[in-house]
């Protein structure tokens, strides 16, 4: 049993409405929907999570999150456009078009050694946690104080069980109850307090902050599907640069990416290291821009480091150019899938994108005009741009394809023409005299 002091308290500080700038006008009205339609039928309900967190803050929240003491299946009954999903905490999605509110139930606790719905392993990982509970039970199994508000659609007022107010107006990230068993029940946990510090600029609390630097080696037991997910939002939601420089700072990063954190220590790294920056500054400019975003390209990048020297080897071995680089692109991507899946459909684009480099030296003839028909030939072209801004290619393999895109396809097909005399002489090798004897 939990007794810490804290985590038995029952009563909240409630911030009325006039001391808090959360209005209803900034949340969406499929979420006020929502709200209302729980609240008349008699339950309680509150907007929870980040969408208090960054109304607060004056920031637009990515979505609403909406919890009650009503269960799911009460949930199913009052929306006709419902569906329950989750195993290890069942939960309402309630569809409108595209928009989801995802609607929890208040979680149980305290939490009993020998109670059945709460599973842990030996590490004091949660496995299983499905009790139903209160508000006041709810928020102690939240991550971050700042995370652990609630918005009461009843009276417009938070409740504030654990500080959060202040640390949000402090710019404080603060897991709740003790940091360290914290982060043991869930590791993900470490990796939210970066993707939060690097998003709201926050710091993170010192005791919060310390086991970063030594419990990292305990996302090794994590899903990796769960891991690619908490990465694309690390990487594609506009703050890249800053989960990257929190996570090598850790020493996290190189738990997520080994070959890329090895490459970019390495004596030759700076071209590597230099790469990759400007590889998460060019994303966190087309999140800015509302471009889209894809782990493809990124993931290309982190990749690229360990394949071209694993690519060299293998040419200086007697190895084909093409061939060296696929046989190594397969070979890492198949170790890094070992910590983070990626899913086929951002493996194989990757691969191409890589595979591309290789064909952007050649600019002659019909491949030449097919390289540009690759359904990948935009990003593999733009990570061509970004190599030669590190110093990694020079400068004139790219002016040639930019050059070639803006052609008409007449001028094109004379572009790439083989320069006659010269090249062919080149394909053929000079005949050597057999030795005599
Ligand atoms: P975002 O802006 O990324 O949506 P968020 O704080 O809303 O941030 P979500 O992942 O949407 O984060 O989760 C909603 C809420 O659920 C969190 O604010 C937190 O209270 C709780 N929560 C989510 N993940 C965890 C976790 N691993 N452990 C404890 N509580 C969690
Ligand atoms: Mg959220």
């Amino acid at each position: 049993m939990n007794d810490s002091p804290d985590t038995t308290r029952r009563v909240p500080v409630i911030i009325p409405r006039p001391e808090h700038n959360v209005s209803r006008a900034q949340i969406s009205n499929n979420a006020l929907k929502v709200l209302y339609r729980l609240k008349d039928a008699g339950f309680k309900a509150f907007i929870v999570g980040g969408g208090v967190r960054d109304l607060l803050l004056g920031r637009e929240p990515k979505d609403f999150d909406v919890a009650t003491d009503a269960h799911p299946e009460e949930v199913r009954r009052l929306f006709r456009n419902c569906r329950l999903i989750g195993r290890r905490f069942r939960l309402a999605h309630v569809h409108f078009g595209r928009d989801i509110i995802e609607v929890a139930t208040f979680r149980g606790g305290p939490v009993q050694e020998d109670e059945p719905h709460h599973v842990t392993t030996d590490e004091g990982r949660i496995l299983r946690d499905n009790v139903y509970g209160d508000i006041h039970e709810d928020v102690w199994r939240r991550d971050f104080t700042a995370n652990a508000l609630y918005y009461n659609i009843a009276d417009f007022s938070i409740w504030d069980y654990v500080g959060g107010a202040e640390d949000v107006r402090e710019g404080v990230m603060r897991l709740i109850g003790d940091p360290e068993e914290r982060y043991r029940e869930d590791p993900v946990r470490m990796l939210r307090a970066v993707r939060f510090a690097a998003k709201l600029g926050f710091r993170i609390d010192p005791a919060s902050e310390a086991p970063l630097f030594k419990l990292g080696e305990l996302l090794a037991v994590m899903p990796p599907a769960r891991l690619f997910d908490e990465c694309q939002k690390l990487f594609l939601s506009g703050h890249a640069v800053q989960s990257f420089e929190h996570l090598r700072h850790y020493g996290i990063f190189r738990l997520l990416f080994p070959t890329a954190d090895a490459e970019m220590d390495s004596l030759e790294g700076e071209v590597f290291r230099a790469l990759v920056l400007k590889a998460l500054e060019n994303t966190d400019r087309r999140v800015a821009e509302g471009k889209p975003v894809t782990p493809t390209f990124l993931f290309a990048v982190f990749l690229w480091g360990a394949v071209t020297r694993m690519a060299k080897e293998l040419r200086e071995a007697g190895g084909a150019p093409m061939q060296a680089l696929l046989d190594s692109a397969d070979t890492i991507l198949r170790s890094q899938q070992r910590h983070i899946s990626i899913p086929r459909r951002f493996g194989v684009p990757m691969k191409d994108i890589m595979a591309m480099q290789l064909r952007f030296t050649h600019q002659h003839g019909r491949r030449a005009l097919r390289t540009m028909e690759h359904p990948s030939f935009r990003a593999a072209y733009d990570f061509l741009l970004l190599r030669v801004e590190a110093g990694d290619e020079p400068a004139e393999t790219a002016e040639f394809w930019t050059k070639l895109q803006d052609m008409d396809s007449e001028h094109r097909r004379s572009a790439v023409q083989p320069k006659r005399g010269r090249t062919r002489k080149r394909r053929r090798p000079p005949r050597r005299k057999r030795p005599a004897g």
